[in-house]
């Protein structure tokens, strides 16, 4: 079968590999797209990718084959999530499902840019749903990353008329700012690109700053929304001018939701800023299981909106699509196999 792999040189080559087998209890989907998720693109980027490897994990695509199964049977479109955690270990005891050890480790083979991918039994009775017959699957991919965002909102604690700043409005940043009007906050947004301030005060931002230097953006916030700052600040964006920003923006008291990967180096908030100012810092990572099916719903119901967040390519042309990305030509790729 067709698949995009990994090169030595962490790049994607088109070529040919096995089709995975039906094993006990799962089934084999064939994959009808995939989305290019930041998190493939970091490992290119990074150089941290396994060679050979097929990256790809926001999966949409149809029963091919399938065993005695009660819940699906061949032909059934369906979305999935591609690590499901055991709920027995002391991380899946305290909800942090992302941080089960079994989580990573119950991934979908070989991954979500070719066109056979075999899921475990594991993940057909946690993570694989039915996609609503009037759904595109350019907008139920879409069920993982916005459940992403799902839990960080409420890892975040938000309520009704809290102030939240989104800096970085990406794929990620645009989806997070919608789920956070759905829990009634005002939602402010913050990026650098015109073409994503525009989709941003068209899907219901209360406003939306282009950036410019931290201390106008906050003066903006204290002076048009709350004069102590805003409650809540997302971290969308992988720029290091975001911390300062993120630090500046927020009241004392407030939290900051770091959704974001950025340099090592370069990141890092000061300790005494936290302590002095009673912030909390908190990190969202993956979805429960959970997450993925209120994130299905809230796409089918048009309270997720995502017409506008991306543009379709080939699988030969993936390589076109990561560069694409990157320069920020598009928000989000959406990769089509058959
Ligand atoms: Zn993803
Ligand atoms: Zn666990």
């Amino acid at each position: 079968m067709k698949a995009a792999i990994v090169t030595e040189k962490q790049d994607l080559e088109l070529g040919q590999i096995a089709e995975p087998e039906l094993q006990q209890g799962g089934a084999v989907v064939k994959v009808s797209g995939c989305g290019l998720c930041g998190s493939d693109i970091v490992k290119l980027k990074q150089k941290i990718a396994k060679k050979e490897a097929v990256l790809g994990h926001e999966v949409v695509g149809h029963i091919h084959k399938i065993g005695q199964n009660q819940d699906f049977k061949t032909g059934d479109r369906v979305v999935l999530g591609h690590h499901v955690p055991c709920y027995e270990c002391v991380f899946c005891k305290n909800q942090n499902y992302s941080m089960c050890r079994g989580f990573k480790a119950t991934n979908i083979f070989p991954g979500g840019f070719c066109e056979y991918i075999f899921v475990s039994e594991k993940h057909l009775v946690n993570t694989v749903l039915k996609v609503p017959d009037n759904l595109p699957d350019e907008h139920a991919s879409f069920t993982e990353p916005a459940a992403c965002c799902l839990r960080a909102v409420k890892r975040a604690g938000v309520k009704a008329d809290d102030v939240v700043l989104v800096i970085g409005l990406g794929s990620i940043g645009l989806i997070m700012g919608q789920i956070l009007k759905y829990y009634g906050a005002k939602v402010i947004g913050c990026d650098l690109i015109d073409e994503r301030i525009r989709i941003a005060k068209d899907l219901g931002f209360d406003a939306v700053y282009k950036y410019t230097n931290d201390p106008e953006i906050s003066s903006l916030i204290k002076s048009n929304f709350q004069q102590e700052g805003a409650d809540k600040v997302f971290l969308c964006s992988g720029s290091p001018k975001s911390l300062p920003l993120a630090m500046n923006s927020v009241r004392d008291g407030g939290t900051i939701l770091v959704f974001a990967s950025i340099s090592p180096e370069e990141a890092g908030f000061a300790n005494n800023g936290i302590y002095y100012r009673e912030l909390t810092i908190l990190g969202s990572y993956s979805p429960s299981p959970d997450d993925l099916k209120i994130s299905l719903n809230l796409i089918e119901k048009n309270i997720i909106k995502v017409d506008n967040l991306f543009a379709n390519y080939d699988l030969q042309d993936i390589n076109q699509a990561i560069s694409d990305t990157i320069a920020n030509k598009i928000i989000k790729a959406f990769i089509k196999i058959f």
